[in-house]
């Protein structure tokens, strides 16, 4: 004979709880994609995103290079047309290193995306800062070659 509460199998009036409760909140979850991290250990990885399973979400939103790529864009581009020309284009190369780092840690999880914002539009600048630069430079070249021939 078997024991109600003892049945292996659903019985009539079982309603089969699930195995782990679904709706535990203690459950761990990856700060960066959510994925269900219960059975893992601490020290290992997201097997999702390979978020540090001990790792915290950044206090700041965004972070400090991707900030500082947006400030160099900027100061870039306006050293173009207030003053220096095409030497702005030097000043364009940490926009464009720094804003690529975060862009690139952005693409794989390591950074929120929010980080990606102000480094993307650093890159952005650095880029048309050094575009505009190479132009004047082409174009100063052409100027001179016409003036001498
Ligand atoms: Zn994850």
């Amino acid at each position: 004979m078997i024991e109600p509460g003892h049945e292996r199998g659903a019985g009539p009036h079982s309603v089969q709880p699930p195995p782990t409760g679904p709706h535990d909140h203690a459950e761990p979850r990856c700060w960066q994609c959510g994925y269900a991290l219960s059975g893992l250990r601490v020290e290992s990885v997201c097997p999702e995103c390979g978020t540090p399973i001990y790792s915290v979400p950044p206090p700041p939103a965004t972070h400090n290079d991707a900030q500082a790529a947006f400030v160099w864009g900027v100061i870039a581009l306006a050293l173009l047309f207030v003053c220096i020309g095409p030497l702005a284009g030097l000043v364009a190369i940490p926009a464009i290193i720094k804003g690529g780092r975060i862009v690139k840690q952005v693409r794989v999880g390591r950074l929120p995306a929010a980080a990606a914002r102000g480094a993307k539009a650093g890159l952005v600048l650095g880029w048309i800062t050094a575009g505009l630069s190479m132009a004047i430079v082409v174009g100063y070249g052409i100027v001179l070659l016409i003036a001498l021939f």
